[in-house]
């Protein structure tokens, strides 16, 4: 039994705490006098309910204990109190890392470790050198009102400040306004300059990298000048792994920017790659210190979509009384990290990725600013904005580092003409496609109409915040301008023909209110009739295509574009009548005025586009169907619980739309990946590019990795797991992840299958002191996921999509990957529309063949690697081989010759020590 005192249900400052761990191998509890004991499941629970207990990451645990309501003294809380924006990996390891502590030699160690993790923690407050005082003591009030439970242990170690501290709000800087940039001079690059770049950076001679002298200075062709109006250099480059593409293309993009004073656009679709261009390209671009010029303004811009920064209304409205109960901690604590992030990110930035689940809560969407209901100049953090801030910065920078579908939105309703991206370098360009699929689709759903209900018409119901409706937001004008006003006023009135809350329920209860709520209950019950994709016993999504309509739907769908088009007609002359003011601006428009009025105009347009696309979708439903498109019906569920139901658009051929938006505007493009071209064909990575659509010819061009795959990497292809038998195929997993003593990334297509598995094997193999991870199935985010499987090379991660081309881990970590079997594309209603656009079964092998090259990708990452590729599937066919790079060795034996080849070669390879040795 433990001993403590508490008080009012706090606890002590009394230390040492009593601490909990629980792995799958075990729980283990230690008391305050200094004594571990392994216990059970039950125990352990007892002993949670009965005292607050220190622990590390306390849904995990409680997922661990198969006991959800549990709690405690979270010691990643803690750590995100007292470091706030600081990187760590949320394992007993990452902490003891972290902060200087011996790492626990086994799972009984751990409690004694989150002893010494808390004592550490504490005591920095205690510290004079303490980095991040400042707003400590401030937040700490208002943590101790919330009767969080770290609080009371902090009080006595936090002194109150001498004079007022600076906090969160007063502490973040003001951004200052840049002077536009004049067009970029005309420069044509030449190939010794860029050679000589390219060694600046490296370091080293062209000898040394002949390939990637040769990548660099082909990629400085996307840099000439354009010959021709509406037709860019297009530059598809496939440069293996090991090429050193990246710096390979900054050589000559620096160059470029330098010469020319133009800025450069590189995306990428993963984080992983984004935090890597992040690092290599402040050398590239700076002058003085990383990343900044000499006169401190920042050369590269790390650029996102506005729904990934803090909005700091949303947080002073959080703060401020908008969040209730842990979410209101959670609310604290970012503002926490706010005041010390570097950017403001709050997705794949510094705020910490497993900050947000330790809540449960999905508090993190809230205070971001999702619907585009910023008040710009009327917002009284306007000058401290992050999203503001970045845009500005992003303006004046040589290098913008984005993403794939902030490119495209951007180019395609960009705030600021002159901020369009113009030279753009598309790196993991294999992606470009998908970004485009997504980034031009029409989806008019309960969840995406009920939006535009709430950006018009703002709360309702009492509902609590500071959110506001278009009237609040534009109160101004409408009591200038009466046309303005009645517009307003009509959009108001229209969006009332909108899906509100509650519209789920009653679309599924058969009980619609409005023509919008009206087609969803049409909708849901013909996607339920009709859907033969196996989805409705397994829990999936369900789809029809939209053809072959019933008369009453169609009439639905006629009333309901009716009900759009009259929201569209205010919104159109509301966006004129802010034209015709800011053409004409009255005395009371200042400046700040004016950028509240453009950045309305801007959201307008965009709201008008989407009703515009919308309505296009329903009119076609009882006539012929635009062979542009691939229209469905679709219910989307999770584990058989629906979240939305509506109609969804895609382009048969997304690269359309891409093309005319982004290539036609821009003067030279690059699309550069390892996996670009399907063998030697270049055909339908040429199809892929957008270059059909201008009638343009790309520049075409391939560098081979230079790793020696023969003697780095084999597939091994196991064809004794029965398909469909799922014990044989988590016995198999566990065999091979014990053989490679872990390092094994398992790459899933089904979620299902993914979780079974896992709850098979999970306690088996920690038990032998291989963790094993898995998304889907931990409360933990993907980025963090990879982080701890990256920091332990005894740990496995399990995973799916998400995993099979967004993990870089180079050296021991990971050593082996598994696939449980051939990747073969969903057979969706797109995938079906595409498939016969795309020569039937031939463009099935692409996909397959793209999605086994990326997956093997993950294997080798440097010359020192070595690895097994193994697939579980009797059935792999021969002509799917050539996704794997030439020379690979490819072998089909049995699971017994698998798992004695993975320990054969596990056992001669160097551990992490030596190679980093
Ligand atoms: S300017 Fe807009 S996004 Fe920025 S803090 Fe204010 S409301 Fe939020």
């Amino acid at each position: 039994m433990f001993h403590f005192r508490s008080i009012a249900g706090g606890v002590t400052a009394a230390l040492p705490l009593p601490a909990l761990h629980a792995s799958h191998g075990g729980c283990w509890l230690r008391d305050g006098a200094g004594t571990t004991r392994e216990s059970g499941k039950g125990e352990a629970i007892v002993a949670a309910a009965d005292t607050p207990l220190l622990l590390l990451n306390a849904p995990l645990v409680a997922s661990r204990l198969g006991y959800p309501d549990l709690s405690g003294l979270d010691l990643l809380e803690l750590f995100s109190f007292v470091h706030p924006a600081q990187f760590v990996v949320p394992t007993p390891k990452g902490l003891a890392q972290a902060l200087d502590l011996p790492v626990p030699g086994g799972d009984e160690h751990v409690p004694a470790l989150l002893q010494q993790t808390a004592e550490a923690l504490l005591a920095q407050c205690a510290a004079p050198d303490w980095p991040a005082r400042e707003g400590a003591w401030t937040a700490l009030q208002s943590l101790i009102r919330l009767r969080w439970s770290w609080a009371p242990l902090l009080t006595v170690r936090i002194a109150a400040p001498a004079k007022a501290e600076r906090w969160l709000f007063s502490r973040l800087p003001e951004w200052e306004e840049v002077a536009e940039r004049p067009q970029p001079a005309q420069v044509v690059l030449q190939r010794e300059a860029v050679a000589e770049q390219l060694a600046r950076l490296t370091g080293s001679t062209a000898e040394s990298r002949p390939g990637q002298v040769a990548y660099a200075q082909e990629a400085a062709n996307a840099f000439a000048p354009r010959s021709r109006e509406g037709l860019p250099h297009l530059l598809l480059a496939q440069a293996g792994t090991g090429t050193g593409k990246t710096l390979g293309y900054l050589a000559p993009a620096s160059l470029w920017a330098q010469l020319s004073g133009g800025t450069v656009w590189v995306s990428t679709f993963t984080r992983a790659l984004q935090r890597q261009l992040r690092h290599e390209s402040r050398r590239a671009f700076s002058d003085s210190g990383p990343g900044r010029r000499a006169d401190g303004s920042q050369a590269v811009v790390v650029r996102k979509g506005r729904e990934n920064y803090l909005c700091l209304l949303n947080l002073e409205d959080a703060l401020q009384g908008g969040f209730t109960g842990r979410a209101a901690i959670l609310a604290q604590l970012v503002a926490r990290w706010a005041a010390y992030s570097q950017d403001g990110d709050m997705i794949g930035g510094d705020l910490p990725g497993w900050l947000p689940t330790l809540f449960r809560a999905r508090g993190i969407r809230a205070l971001t600013d999702q619907r585009g209901e910023c008040v710009y100049a009327g917002c009284p953090h306007y000058r401290k904005c992050f999203i503001e801030r970045s845009v500005r910065a992003s303006a004046g920078a040589d290098l913008v580092i984005a993403n794939h579908a902030l490119v495209m939105v951007n180019a395609a309703r960009g705030r600021d003409a002159g901020q369009r991206p113009t030279r753009i370098v598309f790196d993991e360009g294999h992606h470009v496609f998908e970004a485009a699929d997504s980034t031009f689709a029409a989806a008019l759903t309960g969840s995406e109409t009920i939006e535009l209900r709430r950006w018009v018409i703002g709360p309702e119901r009492g509902s609590k915040g500071r959110r506001r409706g278009l009237s609040a937001r534009l109160a101004d004008l409408a009591s200038y301008d009466e046309a303005g006003g009645k517009a307003i006023a009509a959009a108001r009135h229209a969006a009332e023909a909108l899906p509100g809350d509650g519209w789920l329920q009653r679309v599924g209860e058969g009980m619609p209110s409005g023509p919008i709520e009206m087609l969803l209950g049409a909708v849901r019950a013909t996607v339920y009739a009709r859907d033969e994709s196996g989805g409705q016993d397994a829990g999936y999504g369900l789809e029809t295509e939209a053809a072959q309509l019933d008369g009453p739907l169609i009439e639905l769908a006629g009333a309901a574009q009716t009900a759009l088009a009259e929201l569209r007609g205010p919104l159109i002359r509301l966006g004129v009548r802010i034209e015709a003011i800011l053409a004409e601006p009255p005395d009371w428009l200042d400046g700040p005025g004016r950028a509240r009025l453009e950045g309305a105009r801007h959201a307008l347009g965009w709201r008008v586009d989407t009703l515009a696309a919308w309505e296009a979708l329903l009119d076609r439903l009882g006539g012929p169907a635009d062979p542009s498109f691939v229209d469905w019906l679709a219910v989307d569920r999770a584990e058989a619980r629906e979240f939305d139901v509506g109609l969804h658009r895609r382009w048969l051929d997304p690269m359309q739309p891409f093309a005319k938006v982004v290539l036609e505007g821009a003067h030279g493009v690059m699309l550069t990946s390892a996996t670009l071209k399907d063998g030697d064909d270049w055909d339908s990575a040429v199809v892929r590019s957008g270059a059909p659509a201008l009638q343009l010819a790309p520049r075409l061009s391939s560098f081979e990795s230079p790793f020696d795959y023969a003697s780095q990497a084999e597939v091994l292809i196991v064809t004794d797991v029965p398909k469909g038998d799922v014990a044989a195929l988590a016995g198999a997993y566990a065999r091979l992840i014990e053989a490679s003593g872990g390092g094994a990334l398992g790459l899933f297509t089904a979620i299902r299958r993914l979780r079974a598995v896992h709850g098979r094997i999970a306690d088996r193999l920690a038990r032998g002191g291989l963790p094993l991870y898995a998304q889907h199935v931990d409360p933990i985010d993907t980025g963090t996921l990879v982080d701890i499987f990256r920091d332990d090379p005894r740990a496995s991660l399990l995973g799916t999509d998400a995993l099979r081309d967004g993990v870089d881990v180079p050296g021991h970590s990971l050593r082996l990957v598994v696939m449980e079997q051939v990747p073969w594309p969903k057979p969706s209603i797109l995938h079906r529309a595409r498939r016969l656009a795309g020569g039937g079964s031939a463009f099935d092998d692409r996909i397959i063949r793209a999605r086994l090259a990326q997956a093997f990708g993950r294997l080798i990452r440097s010359r020192q690697d070595h690895g097994q590729f193994v697939v579980l599937s009797a059935a792999f066919p021969s002509r799917l081989l050539s996704a794997f790079p030439p020379g690979t060795p490819v072998t089909r034996l049995t699971l017994d010759q698998a798992l004695h080849r993975v320990a054969g070669s596990v056992s001669q390879m160097p551990t992490q020590q030596e190679s980093d040795a």
